[in-house]
């Protein structure tokens, strides 16, 4: 357990300090959250995106079965057009011919032709089928689309948004605790990055029944009795970790105490942690 020394006006200085230190704890662990927001940012917009692009695939696929159909429709009937005018110019011949060999030839032209039309308009009908089921689908696939594109849009403008709220709040964020830190001794500011760093992100924590409430460490009477009194910077012999004492510090944050120790008191020496 290391202790700060005590001398003049510390008492005071000691709970300023902690005061500045709780609030530096906040900000810090607001700043972390907010860069988690900024990095989890490209993850998210790939779930948003891949998302679409799924829904989008399937309906893309819809479509162009749909588009095969139509074009394979237009084929045909064409190729229809062309092979009644075949069926029309053997029937024709039909009546021309000279001989029974011609006359066997022709019919089996026509034969082939008539057989050619049925499975184009057998083709044709089962075509029709399909894009009179598909038709209302694609509509109403294409219409949940537009509105998954719009929903799309709108998740990711939010996520846009949450991201530059994190930025302005790490960025006032980041303002205020540099403030804040220059009020400390600078031994002080560099220990609590230390520990900070340290154990990732948190360099303050609660002394509850006498223990830390990070590591649940008993503390030794006389450091629990300072920190209680909020006189002494105490720091936890195992975690490493700065301790306080909340209702020692409520007090003082609602009655306006005096901000800046006159000349001649000195600071308190963090650096011993
Ligand atoms: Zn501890």
């Amino acid at each position: 357990m290391s202790s700060l020394p005590a001398r003049g006006r510390v008492k005071l200085e000691a709970k300023e300090q902690l005061l500045k230190m709780v609030r530096i704890q906040e900000l810090a662990l607001e700043i972390a959250g907010a860069q988690a927001v900024i990095e989890n940012a490209p993850t998210r917009m790939d779930e948003i995106e891949e998302r679409f692009r799924d829904r989008n695939t399937e309906y893309v696929a819809l479509k162009d079965r749909f588009d095969e159909i139509e074009k394979d429709l237009r084929e045909r009937n064409d190729e229809l057009g062309e092979l009644e005018e075949s069926k029309k110019k053997y029937t024709h011949d039909l009546m021309q011919v000279q001989n029974q060999r011609e006359y066997a030839a022709t019919l089996k032209e026509i034969d082939a032709v008539k057989a050619q039309i049925a499975e184009h308009e057998e083709a044709v009908i089962q075509g029709m089928e399909e894009t009179e089921s598909l038709g209302p689908q694609l509509e109403t696939f294409s219409a949940a689309i537009e509105v998954e594109r719009k929903k799309v849009g709108e998740e990711r403008a939010e996520v846009e948004k949450e991201v530059a709220d994190a930025r302005d709040q790490v960025a006032r964020g980041q303002e205020e605790r540099q403030r804040l830190e220059v009020e400390l001794p600078a031994s002080l500011a560099h220990s609590i990055r230390r520990v900070e760093e340290l154990r990732h992100g948190r360099f303050l924590v609660k002394v509850e029944d006498g223990m830390c409430q990070a590591c649940y460490v008993r503390i030794r009477p006389q450091a629990a009795q300072e920190i209680r009194a909020a006189s002494h910077i105490h720091a936890c012999s195992q975690c490493r970790r700065f301790l306080f004492y909340e209702p020692s510090l409520k007090p003082a944050a609602e009655s306006p105490g005096p901000e800046k120790s006159p000349a001649g008191v000195e600071a308190i020496d963090g650096g011993s942690v």
